[in-house]
């Protein structure tokens, strides 16, 4: 924030300036630390509900959500009380223990891809295992991404995306070897005609697909009508995986992912965020004969000194236990729905080309015209623009992820008054933009 917002921000200002001497960026994860609207992020105090409250004292209606975990709010008491009992008998075993039983069994019953599971520590950790696995499996070096999807820090993953048929990966950051990402294919979301190429290209070559469902990490973009059925077909007819990364959909878009919402069943399937009610777990899942590679059952190394502790699975059981209850899902339509149309309804009234919708829990909006299909129309996105009104809704009390890359989330504490009021806050900025 400029010194010319109303907001109080001197303490937030003061940690920040600190924090940058002590860590790169003064964050420990980058988008945090907002500089794609300026550079000034607010320090959080506490969170509780849809609520987040900085070290000034400011309140915030919040729509990351901790960036996908907190879909039954922030701080949920019944969550916390059960974190909190499950403490008193050790926070980690590195043994076996009968809580990883129940958060498997609720994660197989609930998602159709999943009939084994390996819980793991992030969702970083979940893609790469996942990518160790497809490759094993099938004896093939190969994989195919889409441009503007995210599947954690992982060197394979780190692909600048070129044309829907460049062969060779280019690495998007120093410090990953090109000889990592030369097996990183890449095409355009909702592309098949691009995917066909790669497989025409590499005959016998690719291991799997891997892709974010509905895409939440280039804005919200939910798949073309048959492409994920698409995807389905061509990964079956040359002998290839198909991977969701439901880490952000996984429980979110549906009780049993996008995967049950489309009903499109991949073979494998990483999650987190969710599933681990705010605490570190990620997971990868699939069909029987895919999981019994995996050590000690099969050859493919994975372990995690962390993986599957006592208290991360109790977060993530009691957060489905909830999510299980009647009306949750539909209530989270809903309240989102309104939410989306909203701000797209305050956009036209106010003279803003914008774009956007939502699927369950998750939303995004574009400052553009649309349609946007994938990330290069993504990109048409007025991004000054987003600045601006990113900052605007911070002064009226509204945490929005702070670049149009990134996909809102909502949460069971969400109000039918907080929707009201981020609408309201809309109207206001961007009359004033
Ligand atoms: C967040 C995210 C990841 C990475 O998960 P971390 O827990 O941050 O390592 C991977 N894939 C998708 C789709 C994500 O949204």
């Amino acid at each position: 924030m400029t010194s010319t917002t109303s907001l109080k921000t001197t303490r937030s200002e003061e940690i920040f300036a600190a924090a940058q001497k002590l860590m790169p960026g003064g964050v420990n994860s980058p988008v945090r630390a907002f500089k794609s609207v300026g550079g000034q992020p607010l320090v959080i105090d506490r969170v509780k509900d849809a609520y987040m409250w900085d070290v000034d004292g400011n309140r915030y209606i919040d729509y990351i959500g901790t960036w996908g975990p907190a879909i039954c709010g922030h701080a949920h008491p019944e969550v916390i009380k059960a974190i909190q009992e499950a403490a008193e008998k050790g926070t980690s075993f590195g043994a076996p223990c009968y809580l990883e039983n129940v958060l498997a069994e609720m994660v197989i019953d609930a998602v159709p891809s999943i009939e084994m599971v390996r819980f793991v520590n992030s969702g970083t950790e979940a893609c790469m295992a996942v990518l160790r696995l497809m490759r094993a499996f099938t004896g093939r070096e190969k994989v195919i991404k889409f441009e503007g999807c995210y599947h954690g820090h992982a060197d394979m993953f780190l692909v600048k995306a070129g044309s829907g048929v460049a062969t060779l990966g280019l690495p998007d950051s120093p410090g990953v070897p090109k000889s990592t990402t030369a097996n990183t294919l890449t095409a355009p979301f909702n592309d098949l005609e691009a995917v066909k190429a790669l497989f025409a290209e590499n005959p016998g070559e690719i291991a799997g697909v891997i892709l974010e469902p509905v895409v939440g990490n280039a804005g919200f973009i939910p798949p073309d009508a048959g492409f994920l059925a698409g995807l389905r077909e061509i990964t079956r007819e040359h002998g290839a995986l198909l991977t969701f990364d439901e880490v952000m959909t996984g429980f979110r878009i549906s009780y049993g992912g996008a995967q049950q919402k489309f009903g499109i069943t991949p073979d494998l399937t990483t999650l987190g965020k969710v599933i681990g009610g705010g605490l570190p777990v990620g997971a990868y899942g699939g069909r029987r004969d895919i999981m019994q590679m995996v050590a000690p059952a099969g050859p493919m190394y994975q372990a995690g000194t962390l993986s599957g502790n006592p208290l991360a699975m109790t977060a993530g059981i009691k957060t489905l236990e909830l999510l299980q209850r009647p009306g949750t899902y539909e209530y989270l339509e809903r309240i989102t729905k309104k939410l989306s149309d909203g701000l797209l309804q305050a956009a036209k009234d106010t003279g803003h080309a914008a774009c956007g919708g939502s699927i369950s829990a998750m939303f995004g909006f574009f400052f553009t015209a649309g349609p946007v299909h994938n990330y290069e129309d993504a990109k048409k996105s007025d991004l000054q623009k987003f600045g601006r009104f990113h900052r605007g809704m911070l002064e009226q009390g509204v945490y929005l992820a702070p670049s149009q890359f990134e996909a809102g989330f909502t949460s069971l504490a969400h109000s039918d008054e907080d929707i009201d009021q981020t609408i309201q806050a809309a109207r206001t900025v961007m009359s004033s933009l």
